[in-house]
């Protein structure tokens, strides 16, 4: 492949075109973002001598929209650094510029008019062979260049990314019926490898796949919920995490979408469709009048719920859809719900909820289930060429833990197709069909691979090469080693990963114990090692339940024994004989990070969350992290540089003291948590691969083991320095006293204890002084109010 994007253009610089600008330039590419020109000036540019000629002026909505991409939450932008990448100008002055740029992504107003004179006016600006893709939700991509040259019709499709483009994973491509496939084939490619995204082909019909049966589902929801008098609470705690979909089930996401969206997108469904379809694409009656009422959701305030401040804190409040009054939330609890609670797994979950027939949850989720699935199937062909399609669109897009197909393999298609055709819902043929022809469900495996029903026969899912299966590799070739807290796996070429699976994937003895077997296991047959995992967050900590228990307890020189042996593992992971490499994904805090960061490299993931958080729990870190990011730090300085060592020695000091967290893997290497030569991975499923290929790098390079370090610490004058600054903190009302004296044993380690500055101390003693204080600190009753609050509440106290 030698196409390449090293720069693009966003045309557009709305919620969309600015957070597609941002996502781009945070992954390195240079990029254009344009958008109208004002038609008039505010009587403040007036008065400024102002005139609508002005650069300034001209330039100013896509400048304005560039600049807000600082403020929101979350952050579109991983570092400061990624808005240098964006240049910003307008539509009439700038459009030449599309001619440098090797792909063109439009984002403006919805409206087919507007998009196609762009294109138009796009296709004599732009370079032959330029790629120009539409963002648009829905509108048909193959009417939008109707007008255009053959070139641009060989080189446009749709693009459509899902918001926010940062944090959201789908990226559906829409083909015309001119695109090149090699344009699709490099997009897919692009879309996944360079930008990160799960990408799904669609075909260009109204709304394509995720927000056509996405928004399908929700309408049916809230059909179902009206035929059956249930209140929108109620609705919610049935459709969330208890089958398999986000915590904010229907009703808070279509509060978070925005009402007014939503209905946008129903519309141009409703609009372009016939029949039963049409039907179901009618906006309820009190949805339409939420809309005239404004009541949009989050944006408004006001949506399906209300929070109202009273005097015990913020009371949520449900929309009743009959008198259009807000009244107290309720939820539903069933015998039903409370069964399906009980079960493990999603799979056991959906079996048992769906069939305790006559249960009040259960039988209004049979018959969403039961649309939604048969909708999938009614679609199938139109929307998309074949189930994975759909299904990894649901997931990517939606957020739901398994798409339609995949669910209905989970509650099993004979029995409820069965239950269908008893219910006179209406069975596709071709479903009877496939069920006499004595096939079970719409996905098979065989160990190595994965196969998908399409057509009369099964066909193998291709996955990217870069994606590495944990679960299926356990299968087909079982695990090196195990205990209850992880497991070290053979991920080939002679690359051995070491996977947590402790709850939470948090540190207890037992992951300490199979990190350094993991260790001695590489150094006689491995090449190197990986550590990471595909879980919810790569590590959030050591097990804090078991150090308060301990503590509680009195248990000192048991404590002891713990945190020397937290020391022996972060040290044998920096001094292994074979290249460590770490890859940390979403959280690395506390005990993560100290994993983290001794490693012979890092690959982090984009989205990788590292701090050393231990002051949040009344602690400091005590397994080396305080000095290994000192450390790192020193080693970024070249040696026979003179460099102030007060000024690394204050910033690891607020690092740690501050328990700052990056919100970015950019970030964390602007924090220190990560250097120049420690990679980032933009997809989070290529990420152990990256990680694997960094050790082959690495062993194949001549890995030499790590020699001891003297660590130059600032001694006695460092200390006061440091506790200057905390102590001006303090007196600002920024700390409390049970902080200064956190902060007291944090200096002390930092300066290397009572000794002159500038002397130079072993690993060994920093790591005592940070083992003493860690312990010292445990038998706070400040520090264990502070370790039992974040058990309970999962945020930390102040006190
Ligand atoms: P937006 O209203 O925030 O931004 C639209 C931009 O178009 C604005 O910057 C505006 O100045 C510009 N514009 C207005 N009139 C124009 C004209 N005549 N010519 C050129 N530009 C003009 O909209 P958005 O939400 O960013 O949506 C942009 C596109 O992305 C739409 O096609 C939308 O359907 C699609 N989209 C939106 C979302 C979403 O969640 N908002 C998600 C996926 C796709």
């Amino acid at each position: 492949m030698d196409r390449k994007v090293k720069q693009a253009a966003v045309l557009g610089s709305g919620v969309m075109g600015a957070a597609i600008a941002a996502h781009l330039a945070n992954l390195g590419i240079k990029t254009v973002m344009l958008d109208i020109v004002p038609k008039e000036l505010t009587e403040e540019e007036k008065a400024k001598g102002l005139t609508l000629e002005d650069k300034r002026i001209r330039n100013k909505i896509a400048e304005t929209n560039k600049q807000q991409l600082r403020k929101q939450n979350p952050s579109p932008i991983t570092s400061e650094k990624s808005l240098d990448l964006i240049e910003t100008g307008n539509l009439e002055d700038d459009l030449t510029k599309l001619a440098e740029v090797d792909w063109i992504i439009e984002a403006v107003v919805e409206n087919l008019q507007v998009k196609k004179d762009l294109f138009k006016r796009i296709d004599e600006v732009r370079t032959q062979g330029t790629i120009v893709s539409s963002n648009t939700s829905g509108i048909s991509v193959e009417k939008m260049i109707e007008d255009c040259s053959d070139d641009m019709k060989k080189h446009f499709l749709g693009t459509h990314f899902f918001n926010p483009p940062r944090y959201l994973k789908l990226l559906e491509i829409i083909p015309t019926s001119h695109t090149d496939e090699t344009i699709v084939s490099f997009m897919k490619q692009f879309g996944e490898d360079v930008l990160g995204k799960g990408v799904v082909i669609a075909k260009d019909t109204p709304n394509f796949i995720a927000n056509r049966i996405g928004t399908y589902g929700l309408l049916i929801t809230v059909e179902e919920m009206l035929a059956r008098n249930l209140s929108i609470g109620e609705v919610d705690s049935m459709t969330g995490t208890l089958i398999g979909r986000p915590k904010s089930a229907t009703f808070r996401t279509l509060d978070v979408v925005g009402l007014d969206t939503f209905i946008f997108v129903v519309n141009n469904v409703y609009e372009q469709v016939t029949g039963e379809e049409k039907k179901a694409f009618t906006v309820p009656a009190f949805m339409q009048e939420m809309y005239e009422n404004g009541w949009f959701g989050q944006k408004t305030n006001k949506g399906f719920y209300e929070k109202r401040k009273g005097e015990a804190g913020s009371i949520i409040y449900q929309l009743n859809p009959e008198t259009m009054e807000y009244e107290e939330r309720t939820k539903l609890n069933t015998p039903a719900i409370e069964l399906a609670k009980q079960q493990k797994g999603l799979s056991k979950k959906l079996q048992t909820i769906l069939s305790q027939q006559g249960d009040k949850a259960s039988d209004f989720l049979w018959n969403i289930t039961a649309k939604t699935l048969l909708y999938s199937v009614q679609m199938l062909g139109e929307i998309a060429d074949d189930i994975t399609q759909i299904d990894n669109a649901m997931k990517w897009g939606f957020g739901w833990e398994i798409g339609p197909f995949e669910m209905w393999d989970a509650i099993g298609v004979k029995q409820s197709v069965k239950r269908m055709q008893e219910e006179n819902f209406n069975v596709p043929e071709w479903i009877e069909q496939f069920l006499e022809a004595g096939n079970e469900s719409f996905y098979k495996e065989d160990g190595e691979n994965i196969y998908y029903y399409d057509n009369g026969a099964y066909k193998r899912v291709e996955f990217n090469k870069k994606e590495i299966h944990i679960n299926r590799l356990k299968k087909t070739h079982g695990v090196i080693k195990k205990n209850t807290g992880a497991s070290l796996i053979d991920i080939g070429d002679g690359v051995a990963l070491l996977q947590f699976t402790s709850p939470n994937n948090s540190i207890g003895i037992d992951v300490m114990q199979m990190v350094i077997q993991a260790i001695e296991e590489v150094e006689k047959n491995y090449e190197g090692l990986v550590i990471g995992n595909d879980g919810k967050n790569f590590c959030v900590g050591a097990n804090i339940a078991l150090l308060l228990m301990e503590a509680q307890d009195d248990n000192f020189f048991e404590l002891d024994i713990v945190v020397r042996q937290f020391q022996q593992m972060t040290q044998r992971i920096k001094y292994a004989e074979k290249p460590v490499v770490t890859a940390p994904h979403q959280m690395a805090l506390g005990g993560g990070a100290e994993v983290t960061l001794p490693a012979a490299s890092v690959q982090a993931h984009q989205e990788a969350y590292i701090g050393l958080v231990e002051t949040g729990v009344g602690l400091i870190p005590g397994g080396g992290g305080t000095k290994e990011l000192y450390l790192k730090m020193l080693r970024g300085m070249p040696k026979g540089v003179n460099f102030d060592l007060m000024q690394v020695a204050n910033t690891v000091f607020e690092r740690v003291a501050t328990a700052q967290v990056s919100t970015s893997a950019e970030e964390a290497r602007e924090l220190g948590y990560l250097d120049q030569f420690d990679g980032i991975s933009a997809h989070p499923d290529h990420l152990l691969h990256d990680a694997k290929q960094r050790v082959l790098a690495l062993a194949q390079l001549g890995y030499k083991q790590r020699q001891p370090e003297k660590i130059p610490v600032v001694g006695d004058s460092g200390y006061a320095a440091m506790m200057l600054g905390a102590k001006n903190m303090y007196l600002s009302g920024y700390a409390t006293d049970h902080d200064m004296k956190i902060a007291e044993k944090l200096a002390y380690v930092l300066s290397g204890g009572r000794v002159k500055e500038g002397t130079l101390i072993d690993e060994q003693t920093m790591l005592d002084l940070e083992r003493e204080a860690f312990l010292s600190l445990l038998g706070e009753p400040k520090t264990q109010q502070r370790m039992q609050h974040m058990l309970l509440k999962g945020k930390p106290l102040r006190n």
